[in-house]
């Protein structure tokens, strides 16, 4: 296993950041790490990293106790942090091989990483004359110099334009293949693009670990309606195939449904059969927005 995480808590005072979470990511995966903000994520990140020690729980990387010997362990990860730290008064060249340097790598694995992630043209610049999805791209960069087994990349997308977000979503997945990639984000599209597997973690505590495959198939189906008059509980129940509601506000619903049949038509007949009339309705994709959203609210 590339990342094994068993039963890790963090307290900051006698605040729980995470809270006894256990994963496990094999290489050749790329994994979303999602969750409002606040929910766990950097600290999860700073833990595998070995950057900080966890109150509780083991954490393997590539079969490497990163607490016990956290240097051995860096040598497998590339950590691309949250605000990218980079001197900026470097040259892109100059600063890669500085990097390259402290891990003892020679300037022709720095020119093929730079080939690699698309640095060539730019290469000669200063870092702070780059734009921020190069920058993004030089972090990427000295992340993967040393040729780690798992790449953690904290929020990389983070505010970036949507044309560097493809571009650097498209570098993240080819990395990805020979390498295993833990990504964090509060960006579902992002996962969605990118990612095999999403892990959702909530205050602290992991609320989801799916395949992005076993999410598409699902036959959950979400529908807001709005209706012109208020309804009890007990008629919303009548609706087939109905497996959750909720009353959000006045006449507005939130229903769930577990069908493969297209619910939106049924909604129609059961407003007309019983005297309704509907001012609003809307299919939310069945997707990891609805499914965030269930489980962080
Ligand atoms: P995320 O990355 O998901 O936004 P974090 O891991 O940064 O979440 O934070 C999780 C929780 O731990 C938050 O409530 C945050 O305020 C708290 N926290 C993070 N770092 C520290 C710290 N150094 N000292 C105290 N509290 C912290």
């Amino acid at each position: 296993m590339s990342i094994q995480l068993t039963d890790i808590s963090k307290a900051y005072g006698n605040q729980k950041a995470v809270n006894t979470i256990s994963f496990e990511a094999k290489k050749g995966e790329i994994v979303g790490f999602l969750g409002p903000n606040g929910a766990g994520k950097s600290t999860t990140m700073k833990i595998l990293t070995g950057f900080i020690q966890p109150t509780e729980g083991t954490v393997l990387v590539s079969d490497v106790d990163v607490v016990a010997n956290p240097i051995e362990a860096q040598k497998k990860i590339g950590y691309l942090p949250e605000h990218n730290p980079l001197y900026l008064d470097m040259y892109v060249r100059e600063y890669l091989q500085f990097k390259a340097s402290i891990h003892k790598i020679d300037n022709e694995k720095v020119a093929e990483v730079i080939e690699r992630v698309g640095l060539t043209v730019e290469a000669h610049k200063k870092i702070n004359q780059l734009s921020k999805g190069y920058r993004q791209r030089v972090g990427l960069a000295a992340a993967i110099l040393h040729n780690p087994e798992v790449l953690i990349l904290d929020e990389p997308t983070t505010g970036l334009d949507p044309n560097q977000l493809v571009e650097i979503r498209e570098l993240i997945k080819e990395l990805g293949k020979d390498k295993t990639v833990l990504l964090s984000t509060h960006i579902m599209q992002e996962v969605e693009a990118v990612c095999d597997r999403v892990i959702i973690i909530n205050k602290g505590e992991i609320v989801t670990d799916k395949l992005l495959t076993e999410l598409k198939t699902s036959n959950e189906q979400i529908i807001r309606v709005t209706f012109d008059y208020k309804l009890e509980e007990q008629f919303i129940k009548r609706l087939p195939n109905i497996t959750a509601f909720k009353n959000t506000i006045e006449n507005n619903w939130i229903l769930t449904f577990d069908t493969s049949e297209d619910m939106r038509p049924v909604i129609f007949d059961f407003a007309q059969e019983n005297g309704l009339k509907i001012l609003g309705l809307n299919t939310e994709n069945k997707n990891l927005e609805g499914l965030f959203r269930e489980l962080t609210n």
